[in-house]
């Protein structure tokens, strides 16, 4: 086994103070996690255990931060899976790489030695998407494997298996996702407002050698609309600026310059994929 496949198996470090923001959506969450942390509570009060979240918000807005976070706040084991990595020519083989995908996070589970293991599935609806026809059987198939797979989850097993899933594209999931007992526990993830892109600005340039002129409440303030994703990758470009310039200090002027260098990234994208 490589190294690099190991190293997935392990409980993460993402803490919830690494996240900027998001503090609606990580208060949710701890809530919900609480029984991961208190089994014998909830089964003293005859709670049935919670088997799925659903994250659902635009790109890179930190979901899967959030769902390491849960793992590391839960001492679990973090297994990170795709929807499109189910969807196959071959009727079935969708369905069995779930199986194995929950088969992999109680081995891992059991390696690392810990109660729980939280499986993040991104891209859920690929996989759990309303109908239309086409791949109907094949999707079908692992939908209702992904489904049967759930509800085998109870309690007071050897390991704790916790879904996380997230999509960028609620209104497509079909409804059987929602229903009770399986992703039961929708939370929303926003664009950051002004003052969690000032944090997640700070959390990015931290590492960085930033000049006395650098103001990041500027930065914060001329970034309306950017998400967490987009933030890192200003803090990254502003410091590219810099070294090109073999300027010591990151200052506020290639901070300006990677704002612009961004947007001018997004729009290229969305021209090239349109
Ligand atoms: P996608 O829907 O595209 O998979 P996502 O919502 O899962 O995106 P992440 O993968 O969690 O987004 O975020 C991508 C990167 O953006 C993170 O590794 C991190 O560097 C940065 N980032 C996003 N949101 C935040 C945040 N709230 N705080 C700090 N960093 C963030």
């Amino acid at each position: 086994q490589s190294h690099s496949q190991d190293q997935s198996l392990d409980i993460p470090k993402t803490r919830f103070e690494d996240i900027g923001g998001q503090s609606h959506a990580k208060k949710e969450l701890q809530e919900a996690l609480d029984f991961l942390i208190e089994p014998k509570q909830t089964e003293h009060y005859g709670i049935r255990p919670l088997k799925g979240i659903l994250l659902s918000g635009p790109p890179g807005t930190g979901k899967t931060l959030l769902a390491k976070a849960a793992a590391h706040y839960t001492h679990s084991v973090f297994i990170h899976a795709s929807g499109s990595e189910f969807v196959e020519r071959y009727v079935g083989v969708g369905a069995k790489r779930v199986r194995e995908l929950f088969e992999r996070a109680k081995k891992a589970a059991k390696k690392a030695r810990v109660s729980s293991a939280i499986l993040f599935i991104d891209e859920i609806d690929v996989i759990g998407g309303k109908r239309d026809g086409s791949q109907q059987r094949e999707y079908d198939q692992t939908l209702n494997q992904l489904l049967t797979e759930m509800d085998g989850i109870t309690t007071n097993v050897e390991v704790q298996i916790l879904v996380m899933a997230a999509t960028n594209r609620k209104d497509l999931l079909d409804d059987a996702l929602l229903r009770p007992g399986r992703f039961d526990r929708l939370i929303t993830v926003d664009l950051p407002d002004r003052s969690a892109r000032l944090k997640i600005l700070e959390l990015h340039t931290h590492p960085k050698p930033l000049a006395n002129d650098v103001q990041l409440e500027k930065v914060a303030e001329e970034t309306f609309g950017f998400s967490g994703a987009q933030l890192e990758s200003l803090s990254n470009e502003a410091a590219i600026y810099a070294m090109r310039e073999k300027s010591k200090e990151v200052t506020q002027k290639h901070l300006m310059l990677a704002i612009d260098k961004v947007m001018m990234g997004e729009r290229i994208d969305r021209e090239t994929s349109e």
